[in-house]
C-alpha cells in the first residue's frame, strides 16, 4: 500500500534507542511515528539472556525485555508502524522518507536509530549456537563464562580488546587469527601476548562450530590451519565472535556527516547531527560502548533535543 503520512517526529528503528526515544517523545506530546525497520526489537531480539539491564534482579530475555519497551511506547502514544525506509531526502524541509513498501513518509525532526549490525562468520553451525554460547559481545556476555574456556574470533582491536577482557572471567582464552600478525594496536598486542590466559592461534579459520542438542551448548570448533590445511577439534564452552560492526548508515550517506567507519557523527554530549533537525542515537554513532543501556540513554537525550529543536 502507497501511503503518505506526515508526522513532526519520526524516530527510525525499535531498538532500545528508538523505543526509549518514542517513549520521552510521546509524554511530550509529539506523537511521534516509529518505524520498526525489518528486525523489530533490534539486536536485542537475536540474544537470550541478559542481566546487565538494570531493573531486573535477575536474568531477563532480549526479545521479552523488547517486547516491554515497545508496549511502554505505544502506551503513551506512539505510532509503531512495520515499515523499512529505503531513501531519504534531508536537504529540504520536511524532511523526506521513502519506504520500501514504497509509503512516503514525511517529518519536521528525525531521529535516527537505525543500530548496527555484527559481523557474523556466516556458517550455518554459529547461526545455530547464537544465544547458546556463540555471541558478539563480550561486555554482554563474557560473566557466563566463569572459569570456562572460550574462543575470541578476529585479529583487529574489537578482538584484541574483548580477548583481553574475557580474561577477567575465563580460564583460558584462544585467540583465533586468519593470518599470521595482528592489525589491532601495538600497546593492545604487547597487552595480549604477556596475559597468560591467553593463546594465539595464528593462521586459522573456524570451519565449524560443535556442540550439545539437547540443551542446545556449545562445545568447541572444528579449526582449519591455513599453512598446513589441516583440521583440529578446539574445546570450548563460548565462543566470541569479534570481526567488528557495520553501522546502519547507508541510506545517509551524502547527506549526513558520517566518520570513516559508518557511525553518523554528532556533536560532543548531544545527538545534533550535521543537519539541523536530524538526531542520531544508538549504536549507529556509538563505536564505543554498544550497550541497550547506553542506546537507551542516547534515545532519551534525542527526544529531549527534538522536543527543544520543535519547540522553537
Ligand atoms: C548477540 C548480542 C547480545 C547482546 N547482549 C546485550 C546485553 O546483554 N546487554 C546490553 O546492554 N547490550 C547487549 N547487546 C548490545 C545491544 O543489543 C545494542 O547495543 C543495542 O541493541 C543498540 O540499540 P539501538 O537502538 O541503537 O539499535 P538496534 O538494537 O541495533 O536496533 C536498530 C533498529 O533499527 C531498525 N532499522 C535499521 N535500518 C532501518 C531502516 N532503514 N528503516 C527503519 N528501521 C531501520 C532495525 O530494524 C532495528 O529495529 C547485544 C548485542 C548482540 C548482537
Amino acid at each position: 500500500m502507497h501511503e503518505k503520512k506526515h508526522s513532526r517526529l519520526i524516530i527510525l528503528g525499535s531498538g532500545p534507542a528508538g523505543y526509549t526515544a518514542a517513549i520521552y517523545a510521546s509524554r511530550a506530546m509529539l506523537e511521534p511515528t516509529l518505524l520498526t525497520g525489518i528486525e523489530p526489537g533490534g539486536q536485542m531480539t537475536i540474544t537470550t539472556d541478559v542481566e546487565n539491564y538494570p531493573g531486573f534482579s535477575e536474568i531477563i530475555q532480549g526479545p521479552w525485555l523488547m517486547e516491554q519497551m515497545k508496549e511502554q511506547a505505544v502506551n503513551v502514544g506512539t505510532e509503531v508502524v512495520f515499515d523499512t525506509i529505503v531513501k531519504v531526502n534531508l536537504s529540504d524541509k520536511p524532511f523526506e522518507l521513502i519506504s520500501d513498501s514504497g509509503s512516503e513518509y514525511t517529518c519536521d525532526a528525525l531521529i535516527i536509530s537505525t543500530g548496527a549490525q555484527a559481523k557474523w562468520l556466516g556458517l550455518d553451525s554459529e547461526e545455530k549456537f547464537k544465544g547458546y554460547g556463540v555471541s558478539a559481545c563480550a561486555t554482554c556476555d563474557g560473566f557466563f563464562f566463569k572459569d570456562k574456556r572460550v574462543l575470541v574470533v578476529g585479529g583487529g582491536n574489537t578482538a584484541a580488546e574483548e580477548a583481553l577482557f574475557l580474561t577477567n572471567f575465563a580460564s583460558k582464552v584462544t585467540l583465533i587469527h586468519r593470518r599470521d600478525s595482528l592489525r589491532s594496536e601495538k600497546i593492545l598486542q604487547e597487552r595480549l601476548f604477556i596475559n597468560e590466559k591467553i593463546e594465539i592461534m595464528w593462521n586459522s579459520e573456524i570451519k565449524k562450530v560443535i556442540g550439545k542438542e539437547e540443551p542446545l551448548m556449545v562445545e568447541g570448533a572444528i579449526v582449519n590451519d591455513k599453512v598446513t590445511d589441516q583440521n583440529k577439534k578446539i574445546e570450548a564452552d563460548g565462543i566470541f565472535i569479534a570481526i567488528g560492526h557495520s553501522p546502519s548508515s547507508q541510506i545517509f550517506k551524502d547527506q549526513l556527516e558520517i566518520n570513516q567507519n559508518g557511525y553518523i557523527n554528532t556533536k560532543p554530549d548531544s545527538t545534533v547531527t550535521s543537519i539541523e533537525g536530524v538526531f542520531a542515537a544508538g549504536d549507529v554513532t556509538d563505536e564505543k560502548y554498544r550497550q541497550a543501556v547506553t542506546a537507551a540513554g542516547m534515545g532519551c537525550m534525542a527526544a529531549l533535543e527534538a522536543e527543544d529543536y520543535l519547540s522553537k
